[in-house]
């Protein structure tokens, strides 16, 4: 195996195109170097384009290299998309979170990945490069394409940036995961939730929990029904009896059985609707 370490984007490009059915971007390796590694590994995380981290038109612009640490410590992104700085504090330990990226999280593609749960409720979008140095963006929830995998091609295209609409001031945002022990440990169930509270009121709720599907799920019908809903505890109360509800829970043989995770997801739920609101409310 030859590993490259691209300088600058032009040159990463080249080298994709370069080394066609023989190459794959590569970040951290936390998650490829458990897997097949490629012929040829190629690094991207000299790279300005997929390392800044900085606001432009009003959105976060948050470079895909970026490490779980360095968006953990990033005071503007704790501040205003929080459950995304939650998710990343919680990942693995400081060794992984230290190395592992935000962008090799959601290619990866783990149903259970904890960047990816807080990244699909705040609603980010990723932009990609591909081999004749066009770029697209979508929305990080349409990425995904099944168990582990995503609609990206990881040996012509790379992951540039993960874009975020930061959160205003009626505007909260919270993450949080079961897991058996507080670190080194997958989670039985994570979720995130971004909200938006006008006098009193859900005008809108962005609720995503996993690992339930390959992708992390948003819970469509509940997040309509608390449309218009008043901020009080009967609303949070329906949210942890309906939200397992929505979903097929399936029991994991090594983390926990389907009734303790449906126990989970009804609690999880409504702690991160909750969570999001009172920063919401505090932020006013
Ligand atoms: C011990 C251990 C504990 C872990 N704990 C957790 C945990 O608690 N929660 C969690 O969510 N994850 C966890 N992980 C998984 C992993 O650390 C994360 O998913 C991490 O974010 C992956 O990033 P990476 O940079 O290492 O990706 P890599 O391993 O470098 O790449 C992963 C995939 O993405 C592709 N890729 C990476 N970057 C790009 C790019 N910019 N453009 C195109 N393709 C790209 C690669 O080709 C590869 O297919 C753990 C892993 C280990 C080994």
């Amino acid at each position: 195996m030859s590993y490259l370490k691209a300088l600058n984007l032009r040159q990463a490009v080249a080298l994709l195109r370069g080394n066609p059915g023989r190459i794959r971007v590569v970040a951290g390796a936390t998650d490829l170097s458990l897997q097949e590694m490629p012929q040829v590994a190629l690094d991207i995380t000299a790279l300005p384009e997929t390392t800044g981290l900085e606001t432009a038109d009003g959105f976060f612009s948050l470079g895909a290299a970026l490490t779980h640490s360095e968006i953990a410590n990033s005071h503007p992104v704790r501040h205003k998309a929080t459950a995304l700085t939650e998710a990343c504090a919680s990942i693995g330990s400081p060794q992984i979170r230290n190395v592992g990226t935000l962008g090799g999280n959601v290619i990866n593609a783990a149903p259970a990945a904890d960047a990816a749960v807080a990244l699909v409720a705040l609603g980010a979008g990723a932009v990609m490069i591909n081999l004749e140095g066009k770029t697209r963006e979508e929305a990080v929830e349409d990425l995904y394409a099944g168990f582990n995998q995503t609609i990206i091609d990881s040996g012509s295209e790379i992951m540039l940036k993960l874009v975020i609409r930061p959160c205003a001031a009626n505007e909260g945002s919270s993450f949080e995961r079961f897991a058996s022990r507080k670190a080194l440990a997958l989670p039985m169930v994570n979720g995130a939730a971004r909200v938006e509270v006008v006098d009193g009121f859900f005008r809108s709720v962005r609720l995503v929990l996993a690992p339930i599907n390959p992708a992390p799920t948003r819970l469509l019908n509940l997040e309509e029904k608390l449309q218009g809903a008043p901020v009080t505890e009967e609303t949070y109360k329906k949210i942890e009896t309906e939200a397992a509800a929505e979903v097929e829970v399936r029991a994991s043989l090594l983390r926990c059985t389907a009734q303790y995770r449906s126990h989970l997801i009804g609690v999880l739920a409504a702690r991160v609707v909750r969570k999001a609101a009172e920063r919401a409310l505090e932020r006013k």
